[in-house]
């Protein structure tokens, strides 16, 4: 009956991408899907459609008898490479076992002084000018492998010689990558209490002095996403000198740095400023700021404490306790915008509850439920749980703004755009009101309850800003909150100085220092 719409969809002529149900990424939900779903079994289906291909565990020959690297878990259907482009693979021992690579990937690894210009470390050929068929013969040593190539890219000549070292080859087997990314310290997911036992303030001398004390703050603002300095010079450049010393600083429409100062804004408000609750910075941008710094210049005499709680301990409660309310606010999607057409228009569609892709083997999936469904039954290693990572692994960043909420659209770009190719797309509108009604209904239910803890009292750490005082926070996972204020004198009102800093930055920031210092960090 109606899921024939869906089969229709995958094996009409005119949706080339979706002839192979494979490549459409794991974890999508087309909003044929949603709308078709039966009632009774959305609670254990959604968001995982039922047509989805599960992975296989057979494992496949080559027709040309070459040894073949299969993986058990490759799906059924994946674009068989060796039918389409002539096979050619290098046998090497790694550790003691005999070991399968492609020849393309280990000419496109060279770094000999041909291939990565010393100085700029940049690559001096492009992968494509490798041959497709390139072939060569590999000669084991102690520090690795020396290939000499048959067919090399043209301007090779016969004395061309790539080493990979053993330690490449290891990563690549055991990771997947040559040079294995940067893991950063595991997060600690945090409530008030433990925030407290764990962190100390900052002095800002030791802060802007000492690199190992700029490392312990960096690593502070991944395990915990939140710091505090003290002792900060009372000037209004204090807070773009503290965020200069991590990165530069992001530039908004705001400007470089921007005040949070309360004035009056008429003459019957009493001189109180309101609650603002629970809330991340420019959600409605493509790339929101990744750490937020407010420097407190002068505090108001009444009232006023900042509140700062950890979203992602509460998504990661949420998943353990309302697994299906997780599932709705890490895959439906919701607009934030800024909303001034005279003079700033912007909009951004975002999950609620943004998830890594996580990779298993070669397959990748849209987060950790999406992961589980597909491994369900089918997996060699034991039942895949929750306990089996850390949040830290699978929660990206959390997406909280209510002020800043658009209205709920079905134009989202991951629910219509992705999902439903175009000749599909005006057949597909006409049930939009439904779509549209059944996922408002199923993001309010589970927000309700992602609300509700991020309202524990005791997930939340209540702090009274002092001058002088400067606190840095990850934007996209600490939520920040201020309690009402009464508004002092004119001139002497509250004053916090802010100022935005990009993921980029931090990141590397962070990498630099962890290569300087990470050993040093153990014993913490
Ligand atoms: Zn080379």
């Amino acid at each position: 009956m109606r899921m024939h719409h869906v089969t229709r969809l995958a094996l009409s002529p005119g949706a080339k991408q979706w002839k192979c149900p494979a490549l459409r990424p794991l974890g999508t939900v087309t909003a044929w899907q949603q709308h078709n779903t039966p009632s009774q079994s959305r609670e254990h289906r959604e968001p995982y459609p039922s047509s989805e291909r599960r992975p296989s565990k057979s494992p496949r020959s080559s027709p040309n008898g070459n040894v073949r690297v299969s993986n058990p878990l490759r799906p059924k259907g994946a674009l068989d490479i060796d039918r389409l482009y002539p096979p050619s693979y290098i046998t090497t021992e790694v550790d003691g076992v005999q070991r399968v690579f492609a020849s393309i990937l280990l000419r496109d690894l060279c770094t000999c002084e041909m291939c990565v210009d010393v100085s700029t470390k940049q690559k001096l050929f492009s992968t494509v000018d490798i041959p497709l068929d390139v072939q060569g013969t590999a000669r084991n040593t102690e520090d690795g492998v020396h290939i000499r190539w048959t067919n090399d890219i043209a301007g090779y000549g016969p004395e061309h010689v790539t080493h990979i070292p053993n330690a490449s080859l290891q990563s690549i087997v055991e990771h997947g990558c040559a040079t294995p990314e940067f893991k950063p310290p595991q997060r600690v997911l945090w409530e008030d209490k433990r925030f407290r036992a764990d962190v100390q303030d900052m002095p800002y001398d030791a802060y802007m002095g000492d690199d190992a004390t700029l490392h312990r703050a960096v690593r502070q603002l991944h395990t915990h996403g939140l710091l505090f300095l003290t002792n900060v010079p009372e000037a209004e450049s204090s807070v773009a000198t503290i965020a200069e010393r991590i990165g530069p600083l992001k530039n908004t429409f705001y400007g470089m740095t921007w005040d949070v100062r309360s004035v009056p804004q008429a003459k019957n408000v009493a001189y109180t400023s309101q609650d603002l609750g629970f809330h991340m910075d420019l959600l409605y941008m493509k790339q929101p700021p990744h750490l937020q710094l407010l420097h407190c210049i002068r505090s108001s005499s009444v009232g006023g404490a900042s509140l700062f709680t950890d979203s992602f301990r509460a998504a990661s409660n949420l998943y353990l306790l309302h697994p299906n309310a997780f599932a709705a606010l890490s895959t439906l999607q919701v607009d934030f915008h800024y909303n001034h057409p005279d003079s700033h228009y912007y909009r951004q569609s975002r999950s609620l509850i943004e998830l890594k892709r996580l990779k298993l083997g070669p397959l990748k999936f849209g987060g950790l439920p999406a992961m589980l469904r597909a491994m369900e039954g089918e997996n060699t290693i034991g039942p895949v749980t929750a306990d089996a990572f850390g949040a830290s692994d699978w929660i990206d960043a959390v997406s909280w703004a209510p002020p800043f909420q658009a209205p709920f659209s079905m134009l989202s770009t991951a629910d219509v755009d992705n999902a439903v190719p175009w000749p599909f797309k005006a057949q597909a509108l006409k049930v939009t009101e439904h779509a549209l009604g059944d996922k408002v209904r199923r993001w309010h239910a589970a927000a309700q309850n992602f609300h509700g803890m991020i309202h524990e009292s005791e997930g939340i750490y209540e702090r009274m800003m002092k001058p002088g005082e400067c606190v840095i926070f990850d934007n996209r996972r600490v939520l920040h909150a201020r309690k009402a204020f009464e508004v002092g004198d004119a001139g002497k009102e509250r004053w916090l100085r802010g100022a935005y800093i990009d993921r980029d930055p931090y990141m590397s920031k962070m990498r630099v220092l962890h290569d300087r210092f990470g050993s040093l960090q153990k014993e913490r």
